[in-house]
């Protein structure tokens, strides 16, 4: 049996992105991170890491080669996830609603 735990976030962060609106603005999202639960320790720790270096903060002034979309950032993290959490398996950013969740397969 696999055994797995999920860890969630929130931070606010502004952009300036045509595809969600002409002027810039902000929102806050919400961030699930899902891995094997021997590496809990290490998923709290990369994503507290994570919200500190872009909670309240503009998304393309922390993260520049990075699209300033939910999808985009989960994109990212998922990547960056893989280095310090071996047994990431999905990452969830949303706002409001809707929420964009890449899985690594
Ligand atoms: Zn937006």
């Amino acid at each position: 049996m696999e055994r797995y735990v999920t860890v969630r976030r929130s931070f606010s962060a502004g952009h300036t992105e045509p595809s969600c609106g002409p002027r810039h603005h902000g929102h806050t999202y919400s961030l699930k991170a899902t891995a094997g639960s021997k590496d809990a320790d290490a998923l709290v720790k990369a994503l507290d890491a994570f919200v500190g270096e872009i909670d309240q903060r503009e998304m393309t002034e922390q993260f520049p080669a990075v699209p300033p979309t939910p999808e985009g950032l989960a994109l990212f993290l998922l990547e960056r996830l893989r280095l310090t959490v071996p047994s990431i398996l999905r990452v969830r950013i949303g706002t409001g609603q809707m929420s964009w969740e890449v899985i690594d397969r």
